[in-house]
C-alpha cells in the first residue's frame, strides 16, 4: 500500500534512545490512520543502533533501514531519507526525541489546508546548556543576516515537507546540503507550528562545538557571499584609515618639530593589519575549499545496504 506519510529519522550512535522512538513514533503515526512508513537513515553508527533497526524491520513493515557505509553527517543522512522516502507528505525528525512528535497531526492538519511546508519553531529550549541555547539564538540571527533567503529563526530540520517540496530539494545538485536553507529557498507555501524542545531522551549530543563552528560555516558559505563583501569593506576602510595616518605622518615629518618614533605603534598597526589579510584569506579559502568539493562531484553519501521487511 502507499504510504501517505513518511518519517525520515537520522541516527548517528543512537543505541539508547531507538527503541523508545520507535515507540513514540509508532504510536503517532498509528493515531493518524492513514499507512506511513519509517525511514531510519542509520548513519555509520558505531554502537549497536543499526542492528536494534535491523531487528524492528523484521517484525514491522513500516520500518525501513538505510545504512551508511561511514558517517557522513546529520544532513546527508536527511538527504539520503528524503531521496527514500515515498510518502505523500514527509515528516523529519531527530531520532533523540528533542523534538515532540506528538505534534505531528497538527502539522498533518497544516498539510491538508494545503501548506506544502510546515516547520516547527522552538519556543523554548529545555534541558540544553546555556551555551547551547545562547549560540542556537545566536546562530539562526546570523544565518538570517547573512543570507537574503528568508529563512525562519530557531527553527531546524524537524518540520513536514509535501511529496512536491521534498523532490524539488532532492533534484538540487548541491554536496554540502544544509537542508533548512534549502527547504526555504526552494519557496512554496510554508508556516510554522510552535512547539517546545525537549531535553534529550537519553545519550549525548552528537553536536560538540567543533562540528557547530562547521556547521555554521556549511550554512553561510552554501546561501551568501556577505562575508566577502564584507572582506572588501573591511580593506577598504583599512586602506582608507592607514592612508589618513599615512598623512598625518608626512605633515608631522614637514611641518613640525617632533621627531617620528613609535616602534609600538608601528608593530600594532602593522600585526593588525596582517591579522585581517590573513583572516580575509582564510575566509576566501573557506569559499575555495567548497568550490572544490562541490567540484569533484562525489556523492554527499553513501548507502551500504537498505534493509526492509521480507514479506
Ligand atoms: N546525527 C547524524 N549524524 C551525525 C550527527 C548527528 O545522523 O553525524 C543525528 C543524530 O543521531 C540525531 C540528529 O542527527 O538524530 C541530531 O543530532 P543531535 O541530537 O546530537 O544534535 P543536537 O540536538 O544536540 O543539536
Ligand atoms: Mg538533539
Amino acid at each position: 500500500m502507499q504510504s501517505v506519510f513518511s518519517v525520515v529519522i537520522p541516527a548517528f550512535n543512537e543505541e539508547e534512545v531507538i527503541r523508545e522512538t520507535y515507540k513514540r513514533l509508532s504510536a503517532v503515526m498509528q493515531s493518524m490512520a492513514e499507512p506511513y512508513e519509517l525511514v531510519f537513515v542509520n548513519d555509520g553508527s558505531r554502537d549497536k543502533t543499526a542492528e536494534i533497526i535491523a531487528g524492528l524491520c523484521a517484525s514491522d513493515k513500516s520500518v525501513r533501514l538505510v545504512n551508511f557505509s561511514r558517517n557522513f553527517g546529520h544532513m546527508p543522512a536527511i538527504s539520503a531519507g528524503m531521496e527514500y522516502a515515498r510518502g505523500k507528505a514527509i515528516f523529519i525528525i531527530d531520532a533523540d526525541l528533542q523534538d515532540p512528535p506528538e505534534i505531528f497531526p497538527q502539522m498533518a492538519k497544516k498539510w491538508r489546508e494545503g501548506y506544502h511546508v510546515v516547520y516547527g519553531q522552538r519556543e523554548k529550549r529545555k534541558g540544553e546548556s546555556l551555551f547551547k541555547k545562547v549560540s542556537a539564538k545566536l546562530f539562526y540571527r546570523f544565518i538570517r543576516r547573512m543570507t537574503s533567503v528568508n529563512m525562519p529563526v530557531d527553527t531546524g530540520e524537524f518540520r513536514l515537507i509535501d511529496r512536491k517540496v521534498c523532490e524539488t530539494v532532492n533534484r538540487l545538485p548541491e554536496k554540502n546540503r544544509y537542508i533548512r536553507g534549502l527547504v526555504s529557498w526552494v519557496g512554496f507555501k510554508q508556516t510554522a507550528v510552535l512547539y517546545v524542545r525537549e531535553e534529550r531522551f537519553a545519550g549525548k549530543t552528537k553536536y560538540p562545538l567543533r562540528k557547530m563552528i562547521a556547521f555554521a560555516m556549511d550554512a553561510v558559505t552554501a546561501f551568501s557571499y556577505k562575508p566577502l563583501k564584507i572582506a572588501t569593506s573591511l580593506g577598504f576602510f583599512v586602506s582608507i584609515a592607514s592612508f589618513i595616518y599615512l598623512v598625518a605622518i608626512f605633515y608631522q615629518y614637514f611641518f613640525t618639530e617632533t621627531t617620528i618614533t613609535g616602534w609600538a605603534s608601528t608593530m600594532g598597526i602593522l600585526l593588525f593589519t596582517q591579522g585581517i589579510v590573513m583572516m580575509i584569506l582564510g575566509l576566501m579559502g573557506e569559499y575555495i575549499g567548497r568550490i572544490y568539493e562541490e567540484l569533484k562531484n562525489r556523492p554527499a553519501y553513501i548507502v551500504q545496504e537498505v534493509i526492509e521487511h521480507e514479506d
